[in-house]
């Protein structure tokens, strides 16, 4: 019977592969997985032709109550590097990482983000929900990503975390992530000026989950959302009986659908209170490559457009 070695051997002999391929690592690309599709384009932008991206969650995938398969795993064993949100977006991650037996570093892509932390609202009953829903209150909202100024420092920590694993690629990570980081400023410009043409009174909408914090408090414009800021609870009849009332004594111009999240109760809140639909967001996930939204850049210009044109009169 052949052992490795010699079969690795026998290999070279037959010029399956040779040792200039096995060996020079400018052909072989780093390979790295991130946990969800906004954080994937950030590791191509700044990784460039070095990596080879894999991403968990998918294009218009719902990270929240996403049910990792025995092909993630795999996915994961084979990386170098992991990046992650953190921040609680990826519960299921770390039983993930345990079951791969993966020895890539994991990086934390939000490190250096202020966190929002989600307070229980006035006049909220938590006594409504059950046992397992308690602690939805008081939890951090994990969706930094939507502000331009914290995909800054997701762009920075993506960065570090390439030259930690690939310390050859340093000039070239650090080129790709000044680039970037220029268009995120240029891109963030872009967004203030866009809200300041909105009319300060029509500043608020409604989203289906609370996945626009870190973007209302960065430009503002409020955000309601019958849900909280993760998917896996759905709202309470209380809940959205309580947002129908206040659409209708505040008058809230717009509701929006969110890429991620099934339409019918934004449909719904519609429909009883006359609000229009303004159109689709995106809130947790780039769309696929047909789509309005599959880059970042993509994706914040799609959601000010929409937001604009449904805001404006
Ligand atoms: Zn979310």
């Amino acid at each position: 019977m052949l052992n490795r070695r010699s079969m690795i051997a026998a290999a070279f002999a037959l010029g399956i592969i040779t040792p200039a391929a096995a060996q020079d690592s400018g052909t072989t690309k780093l390979p790295v997985v991130a946990s969800f599709s906004i954080l994937g384009d950030f590791a191509k932008e700044i990784g460039g032709d070095r990596v080879s991206v894999t991403t968990l969650v998918g294009p218009n995938g719902d990270a929240h109550v996403f049910q990792p398969a025995p092909a993630d795993a795999k996915k994961l064993a084979a990386a170098k590097v992991v990046f992650v949100n953190g921040l609680g977006f990826e519960g299921w991650i770390d039983r993930l990482v345990k079951a791969s037996g993966t020895k890539a570093k994991l990086v934390v892509a939000t490190k250096g983000v202020a966190p929002r932390q989600m307070e229980e609202e006035e006049g909220h009953d938590a006594h409504a929900h059950d046992d397992k829903h308690a602690h939805d209150h008081g939890e951090t909202d994990p969706h930094a990503w939507q502000s331009v100024a914290n995909a800054k420092l997701y762009v920075a920590n993506v960065r570090d975390g390439l030259i930690a694993a690939d310390p050859a690629g340093k000039a070239v990570y650090e080129a790709n992530a000044a680039t970037y980081t220029a268009k995120l400023d240029t891109l963030d410009a872009r967004v203030k000026e866009a809200v300041a043409a909105i009319p300060e009174a029509n500043r608020r909408i409604i989203t289906s989950h609370d996945a626009f914090g870190y973007f209302g408090a960065a430009y503002g414009i409020e955000f309601i959302a019958p849900q909280g800021v993760s998917t896996e609870a759905e709202a309470s009849a209380k809940d959205v009986a309580r947002i129908i009332r206040q659409i209708k004594a505040e008058k809230i111009p717009a509701v929006f659908v969110e890429n991620i999240s099934d339409p019918r109760l934004v449909d719904r809140i519609a429909k009883e209170t006359g609000a229009k639909i303004g159109g689709t967001l995106y809130s947790d996930a780039l769309s696929d490559d047909k789509g309005p939204a599959s880059t970042y850049i993509d994706m914040i210009q799609n959601n000010i457009r929409e937001l604009s044109s449904a805001l404006s009169s």
